[in-house]
């Protein structure tokens, strides 16, 4: 930054009279800051050095006590400007003030200003159980125990041992809020050392050396409803880790994953079930004890029933998990051929054969093809 005394008076760089208000110093520069913003005027050097002569003339002018020796002796106080004004960086310093403002008016974004008195929200857990199928029929109350972060007893979660007095954060001064440097620009965000509190800890608690937190095991029932589909989570609000400085709980997400059953197969709120039978129970029908998850029924099966055949049973399905009815089991028939047989089953089936014609061709083919 140059110095001396070739630079241009403050009040002129700003277009203001030596008498303007601190108001009307902050919209000059922030008309002047905006016209000349380098993202505004991309490699236009004339533009960067307005722009921060501009910055310069804000960074005194805004200042009671600097403006006050600027009015006094002008650019001659010492060699390299203003204490406190340290050439380019520096301007920054004082831009940062108006900047939450100009940046909110410039680029539609709202910095987060006043931030971070809220404390810091505990963070999320989760959990994993697996339930039987027979459990989403009735929908299963579990209890699952699991270790979290609670507030430390010793110092109610503060982090400062009982009695102990908190000092000013060494690194916002109390403001609960820093300046970072991003490229060109000066963003406020909370200070990080505090949380936006703006004090910190003399004297550590014992219990938790400053945390604010311990590790404790929970135990908590958690209601998985009837109906629930594998893969399912659970939101417990509020069972998650406590806060810091304040801050929310965080919440608890059960996965529940459903086991395969070894009979079952689920579609939906509907179970499905293979039935085997042999080809004589399918000619001449039969009636099979199917099991169900809720005991054993009879199905009867007609004679003549064809391989893959699809029997209902209603209402022996799963209930629907938003109470909308209940799903059904589905039996499918699947008729079994023998592999082997015993020299009187083939004797009869021989017999049976020779009453079809034995031709050894399957009728309903030809008939429909040949005529
Ligand atoms: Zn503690
Ligand atoms: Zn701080």
């Amino acid at each position: 930054m140059a110095t001396g005394t070739n630079k241009r008076d403050y009040y002129e760089v700003l277009g203001v009279s030596r008498n303007a208000s601190t108001d009307e110093i902050k919209k000059a520069y922030r008309k002047l800051a905006l016209k000349y913003h380098p993202d505004r005027n991309k490699g236009d050097k004339d533009a960067e050095e307005r722009f921060k002569e501009a910055a310069e003339a804000y960074a005194i002018l805004s200042d009671a006590e600097k403006r006050a020796q600027y009015d006094q002796f002008g650019h001659s106080l010492g060699g390299g400007g203003f204490q406190g004004f340290e050439g380019f960086e520096g301007a920054f310093q004082g831009f940062g003030d108006i900047f939450g403002d100009l940046f909110e008016d410039f680029f539609g974004v709202r910095s987060r200003r006043g931030g971070g008195r809220g404390g810091i929200r505990g963070t999320d857990l989760e959990y994993s159980v697996e339930i039987s199928l027979e459990d989403v029929v009735r929908g299963k109350e579990i209890t699952i125990e699991f270790q979290r972060a609670e507030h430390c007893d010793r110092c109610k979660g503060d982090g400062a041992e009982p009695g102990s007095v908190k000092s000013v954060c060494s690194q916002c001064g109390g403001h609960g809020e820093v300046r970072i440097s991003q490229g060109f620009f000066t963003m406020r965000r909370t200070c990080p050392r505090c949380h936006g509190e703006g004090r910190q800890i003399t004297k550590p608690c014992h219990d938790c050396r400053g945390g604010g937190r311990a590790q404790k095991m929970r135990k908590l029932n958690v209601k998985i409803p009837a109906g629930i589909e594998d893969g399912s989570q659970l939101k417990v609000s509020g069972e998650g880790e406590a806060g810091e400085r304040g801050g929310s709980r965080g919440n608890l997400y059960v996965y529940v994953s459903v086991k395969a059953h070894p009979v079952f197969v689920r579609a939906g709120n509907d179970l499905l079930l293979e039935a085997k039978i042999g080809i004589h129970q399918a000619a001449l029908g039969t009636e099979l004890e199917v099991p169900t998850l809720d005991g054993k029924v009879r199905l009867k099966i007609p004679g003549g029933t064809q391989p893959g055949k699809v029997f209902r049973l209603r209402g022996k399905g799963l209930p629907d998990l938003h109470g909308y009815g209940t799903g059904d089991e589905l039996v499918r028939v699947n008729v079994e051929v023998p592999e082997r047989l015993s020299a009187e089953e083939k004797r009869i089936l021989e017999q049976f054969a020779k009453l079809k014609d034995g031709s050894g061709q399957p009728k309903s083919f030809f008939s429909r093809w040949q005529t």
